[in-house]
């Protein structure tokens, strides 16, 4: 591993004053916040990530989960995964998110990854851990060979000519349906940030994944109070039981009064360059009778955009079953 200065930032201001100092916060970046390590230390090790300059945030004191004054739910960045599955509010009023959480990783990992580490964690694409490959999104106009080369896992859903990259996080998925909020801490102030607003599509700049900027930490994010009645599941389909990220899930929050849906919130996971939110889904749903059919036209409705490659065309199918399925399960909680 290349030679790097640690540093333990003495408070969030700190943190952020040094970390401005970075010309990125995006591939390249030359300064870093620390705090699990699951998935910056491994990028390190296989110099995708080289920062000069690592600041440990994991002692800062970001690491509570406590209810909002408007009944919602505040978690610190640096929450671990494993206390925030386990957690009393998120396994009665967040479900998806807490069963979310427990598909993803090991026990052993979750116990070290945190909320802000998970929103932040990068593609498994091969090419891009590999530095012996061209790849666009570790270093932009090299190519991207995951398209006409091994591409099996990857996206779907938002893609590009430059980067066919999947998301591979399970808990951002839960956060998409709950419709949850990043605030961070930057040079400039706090902002408030709608998770369909931080994760970038590839576009023609893949380097570029969130609207993070120098500087910019995440402190906590919010989830608004709980919607009475909803029903709420994350299923996830992988190629095998544990230890292994989605080939495709889906994250459901919906409402049902008498045999009507009357509120669907609906994401999928392992199929997108971000994580996936399908508002063709709800739309279909919205005061529609809670029937199989309705959830296969849903499902067709999701993936009606779909662009498979070489390897991924099964994934189109697979999804659809999966968010079909999914919102049996919850419409039979
Ligand atoms: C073998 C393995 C299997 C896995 N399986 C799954 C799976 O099935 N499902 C799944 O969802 N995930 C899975 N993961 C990924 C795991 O969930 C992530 O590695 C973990 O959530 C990252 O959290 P961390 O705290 O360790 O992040 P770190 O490695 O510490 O940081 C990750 C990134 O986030 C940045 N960062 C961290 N905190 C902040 C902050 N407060 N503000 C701004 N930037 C910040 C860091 O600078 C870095 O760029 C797996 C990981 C491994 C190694
Ligand atoms: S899919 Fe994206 S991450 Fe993978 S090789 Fe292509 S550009 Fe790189």
């Amino acid at each position: 591993m290349h030679a790097f200065e640690f540093i333990r930032p003495k408070d969030p201001a700190a943190a952020v004053a040094t970390a401005s100092k970075g010309k990125t916060a995006q591939q390249g970046a030359d300064v870093r916040f620390i705090a699990g390590g699951t998935t910056l230390l491994d990028l390190m090790k296989l110099n995708v990530e080289t920062p000069a300059r690592l600041l440990d945030i994991s002692r800062l004191p970001l690491d509570k989960i406590e209810a909002t004054p408007e009944g919602g739910l505040k978690i610190g960045a640096t929450v671990r995964n494993s206390d925030l599955a386990r957690h009393p509010m998120v396994q009665r009023d967040y479900a998806v998110l807490s069963q979310a959480l427990l598909a993803g990783a090991s026990a052993q990992l979750r116990n070290m990854a945190t909320t802000a580490g998970n929103l932040l964690q990068r593609t498994r694409c091969m090419y891009f851990r590999d530095t012996a490959m061209p790849c666009n999104k570790r270093e932009p106009g090299t190519g991207c060979p995951a398209i006409t080369g091994s591409n099996r896992t990857l996206a779907i859903l938002g893609t590009s000519e430059h980067c066919i990259a999947t998301n591979p996080s399970d808990m951002c998925v839960a956060m998409a349906a709950l419709e949850a909020t990043i605030h961070v801490q930057g040079p400039k102030g706090s902002r408030a940030i709608p998770i369909g607003d931080f994760h970038l599509r590839p576009g023609s700049t893949p380097d570029r994944e969130t609207v993070l900027e120098p500087g910019d930490l995440i402190t906590h994010v919010t989830l608004s109070p709980p919607v009475e009645g909803s029903k709420q599941v994350y299923l996830k389909l992988r190629d095998r039981a544990s230890y292994e990220f989605a080939l495709a899930s889906a994250a459901i929050v919906i409402t049902i009064a008498g045999d009507k849906v009357t509120r669907a919130r609906i994401a999928l996971g392992g199929v997108g360059s971000k994580p996936w939110r399908s508002p063709e889904a709800e739309a279909v749903l919205d005061g529609q009778p809670a029937t199989q059919a309705n959830f296969r036209k849903a499902a067709e409705a999701a993936l009606r955009d779909a662009k498979p490659r070489s390897e991924n065309a099964f994934k189109i199918e697979l999804a659809k079953r999966c968010l079909a399925h999914a919102l049996q399960m919850a419409a039979t909680v």
